[in-house]
């Protein structure tokens, strides 16, 4: 899973608290939003069916024409776990979660902001970016007054 924020220690040896993304031509599109502060998606040229994750074919009508657009960044919690690291059982957990977007698609990030006693399924989320380590990854934290 590109772009989750961890950190532990294993064998003694530090691991890094950020995994960077890993940036191809066939997401860079995305990597460019998250930069700009969007949370962008492949529509296809010929159904205007939006997609993501990103693919090369539209599973609709099969064109392989496509452009990208930015979502609202509204959505709210379709799942989620307390992820902890077994080497760092103390650390703050994080939190993924299965976001249910307000397009009609579905996009695992992390909770932010909240503690996990707090997160409820269906709860509303706005896209927000953080920069981990100069590592910017989209995040979602609960939707609150002054954000729509
Ligand atoms: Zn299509």
């Amino acid at each position: 899973m590109p772009g989750m924020a961890c950190g532990a220690a294993r064998g003694g040896e530090a691991v890094p608290r950020v995994v960077a993304p890993i940036v191809g031509r066939d997401d860079q599109f995305f990597w460019d939003g998250v930069a700009a502060g969007e949370f962008r998606v492949q529509r296809c040229r010929s159904c205007s069916r939006l997609r993501h994750p990103h693919a090369p074919m539209c599973g609709d009508c099969g064109s392989l024409e496509w452009d990208a657009v930015a979502l609202s960044g509204r959505g709210s919690v379709a799942s989620w776990i307390v992820s902890r690291h077994p080497t760092e059982p103390d650390a703050i957990p994080r939190l993924v979660a299965l976001i249910d977007l307000e397009e009609g698609l579905r996009a695992v990030s992390n909770l932010v902001d909240l503690a996990p006693s707090a997160v409820r399924n269906d709860m509303p989320v706005v896209l927000t970016i953080r920069d981990y380590e100069g590592v910017l990854l989209p995040q979602f934290a609960p939707a609150g007054a002054g954000d729509e």
